[in-house]
């Protein structure tokens, strides 16, 4: 049976870690603010928005938050960006995705400064992530190499397959891991023979967005599972990408839904603000 990577756990570690860090930043004379733009009242969009405020609030970093209205204009919207990016205490900078489909997402987000960038979204961030130079990391993938980490699983020199290359979870997670030193694989959703692939990874990372959709038939015996999807099931139960009960008997170690990946985003997103505060985008957490 596998162990269970209780991500819960681990993100309330590194919240903890941060907290008595920015309490020695504050001692230095060094403190700052993390900036939330939500345009649109999406109730989804809403929670982690007040997710990310609770958790400036706890490690005692301000936070300033801008509730816009769904018809923004992309104008203001950029506006709003270039004013923050003016101001010396806002640290951190995030816009609240999806975004209403008359705004650009692309635009706003080159808009925002890289030296601000805590999602690591900006193509500054993820060119020096491709070519291994200090930068902020997207949050999700950063958190799930943290989560190896502190499960004490050795990443280098195995085989990782990512299942998934979107922007934001598969190919910042597919270079974070070959920085580790493992021997990665990406697949999407024109792979050929996924589960004979899969079979193959010695850590199996999932970020495919279909729930329960993953079986045992993907999953080498001795596995390390990971599962980013984060769904509600037919009955409003949260549940993943991965069909846990199946996969849990045959992996080595798993992480459920909720509790696993999910925590870590925030307390990810924490660390880049709190390195802003430090000295601007610093090597990706390495601890
Ligand atoms: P996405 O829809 O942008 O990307 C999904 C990827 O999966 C695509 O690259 C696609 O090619 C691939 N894919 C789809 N069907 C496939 C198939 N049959 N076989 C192989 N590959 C296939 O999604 P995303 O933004 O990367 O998010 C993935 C999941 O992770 C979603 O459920 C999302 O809600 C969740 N998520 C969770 C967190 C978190 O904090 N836990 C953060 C971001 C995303």
């Amino acid at each position: 049976m596998a162990v269970r990577i209780d991500g819960k756990k681990i993100s309330q570690q590194i919240k903890d870690e941060l907290k008595e860090k920015v309490s020695a930043l504050r001692q230095e004379g060094k403190e700052g603010t993390l900036a939330v733009i939500q345009v649109g009242a999406d109730p989804a969009s809403s929670v982690y928005v007040r997710n990310k405020k609770n958790a400036c609030a706890y490690i005692g970093i301000g936070s300033l938050s801008y509730e816009l209205k769904e018809d923004t204009s992309e104008e203001e919207l950029l506006r709003l960006v270039e004013e923050l990016n003016g101001k010396e205490e806002v640290k951190g900078i995030l816009v609240q995705l999806p975004l209403p489909s008359h705004i650009c997402e692309a635009n706003v987000i080159h808009a925002i400064s890289p030296e601000k960038d805590v999602d690591g979204f900006h193509p500054q961030s993820v060119g020096k992530l491709a070519i291994g130079e200090p930068g902020f990391a997207p949050c999700t993938p950063a958190g799930i190499i943290q989560l190896l980490k502190r499960s004490g699983i050795e990443i280098a020199g195995k085989h990782c397959v990512v299942i998934g290359r979107s922007n934001i979870v598969g190919k910042p997670m597919a270079l974070l891991t070959l920085k580790e030193n493992a021997t990665v694989t990406v697949t999407h959703s024109k792979t050929k023979n996924l589960p004979e692939i899969c079979r193959q990874a010695d850590i199996l990372i999932v970020a495919m967005g279909k729930p329960r959709f993953i079986g045992a038939e993907y999953v080498k015996e001795g596995a390390v599972v990971i599962d980013v999807g984060i769904h509600r099931d037919a009955g409003n139960k949260l549940c993943g990408d991965v069909k846990f009960e199946e996969v849990e008997p045959i992996a080595s170690a798993i992480t459920p839904v909720p509790g696993g990946v999910g925590p870590m985003t925030i307390a990810m997103l924490m660390d880049n603000c709190v390195r802003g505060i430090e000295k601007g985008p610093n090597t990706m957490l390495q601890g």
